[in-house]
């Protein structure tokens, strides 16, 4: 069967994470930035093609329900007599930052990724946190380079596999990191010189995630100029568990954009809200429980109340 325009190839870990808040602990939730991405682009696009790997541990029932939302499995391989990818991390008392408290690569200290054949001419690739090598291998396996990239990665990788990295970020379209990882990458304070140092080594587009405080999006216009676009996040009024808040965010910011078909500046600003929007679902539970019954109508009421959050009547005058 041919690929739908608005199907999404996306690569990234399928998972267990063990999550700390200063509320409470859940031991082994599924997720995974691969599951987290899958889950959000699955809600807006088509369909979504998933390349990963499991152990024999991970739940049939949690694959199962991930099919009947519209992901194809076929590029996730199974190990048998293997465990699956295991992180855990403690939030600080503010919910925005964490620690890494231990990454089990298990199957992904060896795993090859295989593009399946019918997603090798996907026009929507989305390199999900994972290894920058398979990173590269996906994208080597595309065969033409796909309308739009988009790129998410983690400090952990910038401390062990940097030049891979690198290598990567030279070749996308969109790159999407936090705050602290821009500022990691690119050796600058200002998140402005983070961006432009990002947009010189390759991007067209850098995203710059601010967690509770919310994204921008830089580009150099054709006049090579730094034009820039702010989103906000929605002050939740209880945040369960952010984990996964990226991830869906770049799930949901190239299914918006696989929807629309198009990548200029003004799709790209709505897919910013679209993916945060989807992401102040996410942290509202733990795991991905919240993110998947998450309804059309109650993604456009929140995406609605993004725009009223920095609408306000243009002031004529002030008087100084
Ligand atoms: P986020 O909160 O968006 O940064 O995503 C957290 C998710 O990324 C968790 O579900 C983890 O399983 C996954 N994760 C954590 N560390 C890594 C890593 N080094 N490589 C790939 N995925 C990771």
């Amino acid at each position: 069967m041919p690929l739908h325009g608005d199907s999404i190839l996306a690569v990234g870990t399928v998972a267990f994470d063990t999550i700390r808040t200063p509320f409470g602990v859940r031991e082994r939730v599924v997720g995974g930035a691969g599951t987290y991405a899958g889950w959000a682009a699955s809600r807006i696009s088509g369909s979504v093609g998933l390349v990963s790997v499991i152990g024999e541990d991970f739940p049939q029932s949690e694959l199962e329900q991930m099919q009947a939302a519209g992901m194809d499995l076929s590029g996730v391989e199974l190990r048998q007599g293997e465990k699956s990818f295991f992180w855990s991390g403690a939030y600080h008392m503010d919910l925005n930052t964490r620690d890494t408290l231990a990454t089990e690569l298990n199957v992904l200290a060896d795993f090859k990724p295989v593009v399946p054949e019918k997603w090798r001419n996907a026009k929507w690739l989305l390199l999900g946190n994972i290894d920058p090598v398979l990173q590269l291998s996906v994208l080597d396996q595309m065969e033409e380079r796909p309308q739009l990239t988009v790129l998410d990665t983690m400090n952990y990788w910038m401390e062990s596999a940097m030049d891979g990295l690198l290598a990567v970020i030279s070749r996308v379209d969109v790159v999407s990191i936090n705050d602290d990882e821009a500022r990691q990458l690119s050796g600058q304070h200002s998140l402005v010189r983070a961006a432009k140092h990002i947009l010189s080594m390759g991007p067209k587009y850098a995203i710059i995630k601010k967690g509770e405080h919310g994204a921008l999006l830089f580009q150099n216009n054709a006049n090579g100029a730094l034009e820039f676009f702010y989103a906000p996040a929605l002050p939740l009024e209880e945040v369960v568990d952010p984990t996964g808040a990226g991830d869906t965010f770049a799930g949901g910011f190239l299914g918006h954009i696989a929807r629309c078909g198009t990548t200029d500046f003004d799709t790209l600003k709505q897919a910013v809200v679209v993916g945060s929007a989807l992401a102040s679902f996410t942290c509202e539970a733990f795991g991905a429980e919240r993110i998947r019954t998450v309804s059309e109508e109650e993604l456009l009421e929140r995406v609605d109340t993004f725009r009223t959050l920095v609408d306000f009547t243009p002031i004529a005058a002030v008087a100084i």
